[in-house]
């Protein structure tokens, strides 16, 4: 296996789900396991499956189109409000979509009957995010022009935090979006089943017991893997927080002075570099650049080695106080944040190695 390469923990993935699929059941709470930020992996996406939860979801219909293609059962939820350009895709592959737009559920509508099916929709409520969602006055007329869509079925209401304007979910928030969802079956005869009530920035009100006992669903994805919350990135107890790993090549050590002498314009990506000045450093280059991976989003894992950014296909790292020696033909590993995981995910050029858990078993 050629460098780059992030390897991927299975059984931290399965462990880390099952806790977290045992803390949402304790509370009636289903998991749809997110697997946008590793490209639906379909190793992954078996061990979420395999840890418990009912269904996956992801933002990209090509990638629920894969999991599908590759014999996965459970049902898919498409994560981002549909193009209506994708309906009939959309009905075909995914049993359930977030809505925020009519005229996207006509669309789907059409899609469905045209196919024979009924299409599952949560429509989507802005509480402060920002992103998608109608606000929620206009989550009552939206639901009611939807009742004349013969193939569409609106299962509840959906809810998104910390995406956009960063907004941090309370109880009161929750609470606010089952008075609306309680409103709404009053006033129209409708069930509405489902309330979708957030992804891992819910993590501390699960653990703390903040989740309004009406909610029935969280959307999870970085919880499971990096085994954390995303409100304050908290690890979230007995969860790993090491299941992915990069490793890659150092490929040239060198001692040089740590800000340039020379007349200093801009970096490869026009950017002004400000470099302090900490005489001569041992820096070592490592085989991995902005191509491949979020530079910022890579801590190396060996003491004292500190990562001072780089360019397209090069990582700088200052490893004068490393631990150990660093020589060129080494390999450096790193731990990998959220956004750097999902860049290294779609990059062609960073491979993936798996560890499988024992009792690994897909289909
Ligand atoms: C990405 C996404 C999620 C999962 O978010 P995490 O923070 O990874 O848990 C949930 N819902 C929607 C709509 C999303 O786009």
């Amino acid at each position: 296996m050629g460098y780059p390469f992030v390897e991927i923990d299975l059984e931290k993935i399965a462990a880390n789900t099952r806790l977290l699929v045992e803390l949402c059941r304790k509370q009636d709470i289903q998991v749809v396991g997110v697997t946008k930020a590793f490209c639906a992996d379909t190793a992954i996406a078996q061990t979420m499956i395999n840890g418990g939860v009912q269904m996956l979801g992801d933002a990209r219909i090509q990638n629920l189109r894969k999991l599908r293609e590759a014999g996965i059962k459970v049902p898919f939820m498409l994560l981002r409000i549909p193009m209506p350009s994708e309906a009939d895709e959309v009905v075909r592959i995914a049993d359930c979509s977030l809505a925020s737009e009519f005229t996207t559920m006509r669309q789907l509508s059409q899609a469905a009957k045209k196919a024979g099916y009924v299409h599952n929709v949560v429509l989507m409520v802005d509480m402060g995010d920002l992103r998608e969602g109608v606000v929620p006055q206009k989550i009552l007329p939206l639901v009611q022009q939807s009742l004349l869509l013969p193939g569409v079925r609106i299962q509840g209401f959906g809810v998104n935090f910390a995406c956009y304007a960063g907004l941090i979910p309370t109880p009161e928030i929750l609470n606010n979006l089952v008075s609306l969802t309680q409103e709404v079956r009053e006033k129209v005869a409708l069930e509405l089943p489902v309330i979708s009530g957030g992804n891992s920035a819910n993590i501390e009100l699960l653990l703390n017991g903040g989740i309004p006992a009406e909610i029935t669903q969280l959307r999870l994805g970085e919880s499971i893997l990096l085994g954390r919350e995303t409100v304050h990135y908290r690890p979230i107890p007995g969860a790993y927080q090491d299941a992915f790993i990069l490793h890659a090549e150092v490929i040239e050590v060198q001692e040089k002075p740590s800000a340039s002498q020379g007349e200093m314009g801009r970096d490869a990506f026009g950017d002004i570099p400000v470099l302090e000045d900490r005489g001569i450093r041992k820096r070592a280059i490592v085989a991995i650049g902005r191509q491949d991976v979020t530079l910022e989003g890579l801590q190396p894992l060996l003491p004292g080695v500190e990562n001072l950014g780089g360019s397209s296909d090069h990582l700088i790292l200052d490893v004068t106080d490393a631990d150990n020696v660093i020589s060129v033909g080494q390999e450096l590993c790193f731990s990998i944040e959220y956004g750097a995981l999902v860049h290294a995910m779609v990059s062609p050029y960073v491979s993936r190695v798996y560890k499988y858990p024992e009792n690994y078993c897909c289909g």
